[in-house]
């Protein structure tokens, strides 16, 4: 494309949303024939609440909200969405009750945060571990005992956190993330272009399909670390498709990177905007067929 043309695409692209940073991006939108979707952010508005806290059997002699006052001391020293959704609550929970411990959480020692899998830490003596089943697991705590909880929580597409408390699985936290009102239109607006949507999380498998199916969303990678989501959308580059990946997140960079054209959330991390070639001011996916009605506009322009 002539410099003019894409100059012309590049603005008119502002003024729809579409912030263009790099003129290959522009001209390879039109070849885009897969698109991979973050969850959480993405499809999501990425602003995730509590709806249930849930205590297994074993501790029952608890409250609901002793589970949640030790998962938020933890959680407070994470940035994680999850764990500002579980902080809040926690805050909300004493607001409302009688206690007047004047919403102080209490101190966490020995904190530690595996990316994509949980928090862990020690708060007033005693262990407490929030997170994956996959990561209960790798510090040999047996998940079974909250699993069909976590299930049926899942099925309604929210997101599962377990809680272990001294090696005892203790409860399970539900967090649901509402779909952007933005994003039915959008993924309906690329189907009918013959793009195919893959929806690609590190959430679990279960919440994922419950989220992908009110979508229409048939494909869905989940439970992919981090360090694995690049080589979600490497993997299908290399079947020959051109691959936009769209994502919000600190996780994210790696894909947007990979992908033949990153689509970042104006509303995600700078780290996600500065992998990118196009970002979508607020956040909003219908950017993406915009992206390429300018992207066949400017490259017919050329031919
Ligand atoms: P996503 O791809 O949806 O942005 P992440 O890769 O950040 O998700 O996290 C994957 C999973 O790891 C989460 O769904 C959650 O189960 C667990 N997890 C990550 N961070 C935390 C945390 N701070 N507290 C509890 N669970 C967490
Ligand atoms: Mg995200």
């Amino acid at each position: 494309a002539t410099p003019m043309s894409i100059m012309v695409g590049v603005g008119r692209g502002a003024q729809m949303g579409v912030l263009i940073k790099n003129a290959e991006a522009l001209e390879l939108m039109e070849k885009v024939d897969t698109v991979v979707v973050d969850k959480t952010g993405t499809l999501t508005e990425g602003k995730p609440a509590v709806v249930a806290v849930e205590l297994a059997e074993s501790f029952h002699t608890h409250t609901a909200d002793e589970l949640l006052w030790l998962a938020a001391a933890v959680e407070n020293a994470s940035e994680h969405p999850l764990a500002r959704a579980i902080v809040d609550k926690a805050h909300s929970a004493l607001a409302a009750g009688t206690e007047s411990s004047a919403g102080r959480l209490p101190e966490v020692a020995d904190f530690d945060a595996p990316a994509g899998k949980g928090v862990l830490g020690i708060v007033e003596g005693r262990e407490v571990l929030i997170g994956t089943a996959g990561f209960l697991t790798s510090q040999d705590i047996d998940p079974a005992p909250l699993a069909d909880k976590a299930t049926q929580l899942r099925r309604t597409g929210a997101t599962a956190v377990l809680v272990a408390i001294d090696g005892t699985p203790a409860g399970v936290i539900g967090i649901a993330d509402q779909v952007k009102d933005t994003t039915p239109a959008a993924l309906t607006a690329l189907r009918k272009e013959g793009i195919e949507v893959i929806m690609l999380t590190g959430d679990n498998q279960v919440t994922a399909a419950a989220v992908a199916a009110d979508l229409g969303i048939d494909r869905i990678e989940a439970e992919v670390l981090p360090d694995h989501k690049a080589d979600v959308v490497n993997r299908l580059r290399a079947e020959g498709r051109v691959v936009a990946f769209a994502g919000d997140g600190v996780n994210d960079a790696p894909a947007l990177a990979a992908a033949d054209v990153g689509l970042a959330m104006g509303t995600g991390t700078d780290v996600a905007i500065e992998s990118a070639g196009v970002t979508l001011l607020r956040g909003d996916l219908n950017g993406i067929a915009h992206a390429r009605q300018l992207s066949h506009a400017v490259m017919s322009n050329v031919r």
